[in-house]
């Protein structure tokens, strides 16, 4: 178990940072893995819950359930962070639009909202200015039925996910690829960076009907949505390990992005990146690398 280094934390000057301010899923996952560094093997000492509620209202019984339990491992279902505990439950958090964890926070902020000091002296505070996150207690072997959990489709990197499954799930329907894409039911914690992104590499365009895209394009597709995640972990992974700021914030980086935030640039093929409003949110493509 290492510090996090504390030096200030570097942007790409040319990332478009400013669009990508909510967490997604591989903010969540090295946010997990950061956090797994101090928690993991470890004894939660102390806990402190500073306001009644984020979203939704702390579970009742959240300080008396982790105060002395051990961390037996870390996961992640979507976007959601797992804490698992062998009390067995396991604490359930979501970053909601501006969560972050604070690692050795070096001043306490009016927005750590739940602050845990493990026994080994390190504390992490869960921060959220805007309190659209959440934090749940659930019993571990009830995760998979949980609410927020039970209809979830296959993790975007797990084995679930294939061109077979997501012929299958877009059979005969004519809504856009794209919105079918961030349908959680369909891929698990897919966001629309990360759509639009894998709909360029893959060469698609974000509103071809669903059910009319080949099994061919599926097989290029699937292993794109895995590429621009894990690529993006990495990125998060080594934020983490280089540029973590000094009060030590988990949760957000930036990636460059070939289409993404990109209107009006130019493309690799020399065509301008075009942009238009889908279901409420902003597709940028390649009218000419995606048929
Ligand atoms: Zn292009």
């Amino acid at each position: 178990m290492s510090s996090p280094t504390t030096q200030a934390l570097a942007l790409p000057r040319n990332a478009p940072y400013l669009l990508a301010t909510m967490p997604e899923l591989p903010e969540v996952e090295t946010t997990v893995r950061g956090l797994a560094r101090f928690l993991e093997g470890e004894r939660i000492a102390r806990v402190a819950v500073n306001r009644p509620d984020l979203r939704r209202p702390f579970p009742p019984d959240l300080v008396q359930v982790l105060t002395g339990a051990r961390v037996t491992g870390m996961g992640r279902r979507a976007k959601y962070g797992l804490i698992h505990t062998d009390r067995d439950t396991t604490m359930v958090f979501h970053l909601g639009m501006s969560g972050r964890w604070r690692i050795e926070p070096e001043v306490t902020d009016k927005h750590d909202h739940l602050v845990l000091e493990t026994a080994a002296g390190h504390v992490l505070a869960l921060n959220d200015a805007r309190r659209f996150g959440s934090v749940d207690l659930v019993a571990t072997d009830q995760l998979d039925a949980w609410g927020p959990f039970a209809k979830l489709g296959p993790e975007p990197l797990g084995e679930g996910l294939t061109p077979k499954h997501l012929r299958a799930a877009f059979a005969d329907r004519i809504a856009p690829i794209k919105q079918m894409l961030l349908d959680q039911t369909i891929v698990a914690g897919l966001g629309n960076i990360y759509v639009c992104e894998a709909l360029f590499r893959s060469g698609i365009r974000p509103d071809k009907e669903a059910g009319r895209v080949s099994l061919p394009a599926l097989s290029k597709l699937v292993p794109a949505i895995r590429e621009v995640l894990s690529e993006s972990i990495a990125a998060g992974g080594s934020t983490i390990r280089d540029y973590a700021q000094p009060n030590g914030e988990l949760g957000y980086f930036a990636a460059s992005w070939q289409v993404y935030g990109r209107e009006g640039e130019a493309c690799a093929c020399g065509a301008p990146v075009q942009r238009f409003v889908q279901g409420g949110r902003s597709t940028f493509w390649c009218r000419t690398c995606q048929k």
